[in-house]
Formats: C-alpha cells, structure tokens, sequence
C-alpha cells in the first residue's frame, strides 16, 4: 500500500465502522505537524482531543519512555516497581490531594470514580445499600462502556446498549437549582466536566463550579471533576476548576497524563475517599505499569514548570481574540472555550462542521467537529503563534471570512 486511498479502503475493509474518519493517513508527526503517506504536511489542530497536549514526539517524553522501555515496561500490581512511589506522591502533590489509582483509559478512569463514590457513600456517608445516586449533567462526555452511556444523553451513544446502569440521576448543566433540586439523602457524588469538551467546548456560568463546590460540601456529597480532557494545562492553568478557585473532592485524569505516548489515567483524592479500597476490589493488569509511570512522571515535572500552563494562556487569550471578529463577521454562530481550546459553531450558510473539517484539510488544517455545526480547536500547547496564524488564516479562507 502507498496511496491514502489504498489503507483507507483496506482500513474500511477490515475495521469496524465505530469512527468515521477524515480522509488522511499519517505516517509521522512532530510537534504540531503531521506527514501523511503522500508526504503533505498537515497542522495539527486537534492534539488527539487533547492528549498530545506537549506535542508530537515530544524529546523529554520519548526520552523518558526510551530508558524505560530498556529497564522493565510491565510488572503487573503483584509486584511492587521502582517508579511506582514517585509517579503516585508526585501526582498527588500535583493535584494538592493523598492518594491515587492509576488505570489506563479515561473511561476506566470514571468507573474507578463511580465505584469510589459508592464505597464513600456506603462506607462512610452511611447510605443504605444499593441506593447510592450520582448526579451528571446533560451533555457530558465521560467515555463508553456501558455504566457511562447508560447516563450520556446522546442517543448516538446509547441507543442500542441497554440494558442501562440505574444510578444516576441527569440535569442540565449550568443549572444550579436543578443540581439543587437533584440532591437528596441517597445522593454520594455530583459527576462534572469543568468545561465541557466533547459537547463543544461548553464552559459553565460565572459561579456554577463554586457553586456546585458550596452546594456538595454541604449536603455531604463528593464532588467528582472530569478533568481528562480539560485538564493538565489545555486551558492555561493545571486544572480548569481552578479558574474558579474551586477544589474538588475527586480529580479524573487521562489523555495528556500519558503524553500522547501510552494510555495513562488516574482518580486522585483524599486518603478518607480512595483509601477505602481493599485488596481484590479494584484494579487493573496494566494500571500504573513502569513505563506510563515514567512517561507521566515527565509529564508532571513538564507541568510543575508551569511552561505550558502560561503558554496555553498567552496563546488562548490571542486564539480567542482572532476567533472572536468571525462571530461579528456572521462566518461563525458564536465562539466558546478557555485557554488553548475553543468550540466554533459554524453559521449553516457556510456548511456544517465536517464540511468545514473537510475544506480545511484539504488545506493543510486538521481539525474536528463535533454535534454537526461546531468544530473544535484545540493544537498541542507546544505550537508556534506563527502556526496558529496560519491555521486561523486557513480557517477564515475556508468560511470566506
Ligand atoms: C476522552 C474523555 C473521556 C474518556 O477517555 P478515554 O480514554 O477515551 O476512555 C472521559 N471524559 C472526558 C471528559 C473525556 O474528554
């Protein structure tokens, strides 16, 4: 095979339809470019939904995954391992928090929270058995095995799957006094992204996170923050809760903590949450195996400079600027985000998200949409002002703007 058209067709072929890819092939990337198997270069505007925050073969991760691949890669958690301890205190002190529980994926990542929330709630809050309710917000994304679609309000994600996880209870987000109303004695966590990414960049009223915050800890209830895609530096600080001073009981982590190397996740909390589980109740062959320990802990030290963190927000805050005079210019229905990451509804005069995903590739711009109109810009933090110029000068040739 040499052409694009000819490892699509075979990957067409011989692959399960569940993604409906653009058609490009990449054969290699660095930093915010790709090269695809024709040898065009491409700008990379979506950093694989922001697990490439730190860019494509980025020289302190593979360094740390090189010299780890040479030492151990797999103990299993039968045996204890040499980066073990410091992947786990150092994340920890990350997050402000005690303790951790590495998984791999972000979904195996949020079944960990879940369960986690219901041993609290049993063990600790005292709700009777079998009655433990989490509240979620319309339009979340938290991943796809069936407990999670069974409270995702996308029917694309669900129909199909049932029968469905009981649990869990749904209200719009954004909206205090439904949070409010939700809760009751049976009530263990509140589930929350702090911005909300797959649903297109979503970010929450002024004052709904501190709010949630002030309502969970009153009423004795965890509060759970997805921050797999928001956090970790996309949106200008570590976590996108902080933006709103706001500390929350669970931190869920993935994508970028593997540094777009090796599937990382992580629940990080206090010891009086996650130090309920036992031997034999939780757990995972790969979960915080030596070479994602090493390759997160380059991550941690990477963000402990705060490098990335200010860049997103110098580059966010120009990104939102370039982007704001298209909304004015009717191209574009409105523009969302915080930091390095923005949600761009498309006016329908222009052609839907995947029209314009299209036109952009085809000039060199690999972006994404999301919900038909909206398309999603979020490159790995490592890209240059003058990329970002050209990638938004692209943007705005394709929507004749
Ligand atoms: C991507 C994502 C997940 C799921 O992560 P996977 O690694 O794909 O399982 C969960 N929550 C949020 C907010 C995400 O963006």
């Amino acid at each position: 095979m040499t052409s694009p058209e000819e490892f699509i067709a075979a990957a067409e072929a011989h692959s399960a339809h569940n993604y409906h890819p653009l058609p490009v092939v990449v054969a290699t990337a660095e930093g915010a470019w790709m090269t695809d198997v024709a040898g065009r270069r491409y700008l990379d505007l979506l950093a694989g939904y922001s697990a490439l925050n730190f860019g494509h073969g980025n020289r302190r991760l593979l360094n740390a995954a090189r010299t780890q691949l040479e030492r151990v890669t797999l103990t299993s958690r039968a045996f204890h391992h040499d980066r073990f301890a410091d992947f786990c205190t150092q994340l920890a002190e990350l997050c402000g928090m005690e303790l951790v529980l590495p998984m791999n994926t972000g979904a195996e990542a949020v079944e960990t929270a879940i369960k986690t929330a219901r041993k609290w709630g049993y063990r600790v809050k005292g709700v009777p058995d079998g009655r433990a309710k989490i509240i979620v917000a319309g339009g979340n994304f938290h991943g796809r095995t069936t407990t999670i679609v069974s409270f995702s309000t996308d029917p694309e994600a669900r129909a199909d799957f049932g029968p469905y996880t009981p649990g869990f209870a749904i209200v719009p987000y954004g909206d205090l006094a439904a949070l409010e109303a939700a809760v009751d004695d049976d009530t263990v966590a509140v589930l929350l992204e702090p911005i909300q990414g797959e649903a297109g960049v979503l970010v929450p009223p002024p004052g709904y996170l501190p709010g949630v915050r002030a309502l969970t800890r009153n009423r004795n209830v965890l509060f759970i923050a997805d921050e797999i895609q928001s956090g970790l530096g996309r949106t200008g600080r570590t976590f996108a809760c902080e933006h709103e001073g706001v500390v929350p009981d669970v931190y869920v982590l993935g994508k970028a903590l593997g540094g777009g190397v090796v599937p990382v996740s992580a629940v990080v909390s206090s010891r009086e949450v996650l130090g309920l589980f036992r031997p034999g109740e939780h757990g995972s062959t790969f979960g915080g195996n030596p070479l994602a320990c090493a390759v997160a802990l380059e991550v941690i030290a990477i963000l402990r400079t705060g490098e990335f963190q200010q860049r997103a927000a110098e580059l966010g805050d120009h990104l939102h600027r370039e982007l704001a005079p298209l909304v004015d210019g009717g191209a574009v229905d409105a523009v969302r985000g915080r930091g390095l990451w923005a949600g761009v509804d498309i006016n329908p005069s222009r052609g839907d998200g995947r029209a314009v995903s299209e036109r952009l590739l085809a000039r060199g711009v690999l972006v994404k949409d999301t919900h038909g109109a909206t398309i999603r810009i979020a490159p790995p933090l490592v890209i240059s002002k003058e990329d970002l110029d050209w990638g938004l000068g692209r943007l705005r040739g394709v929507l004749g703007a």
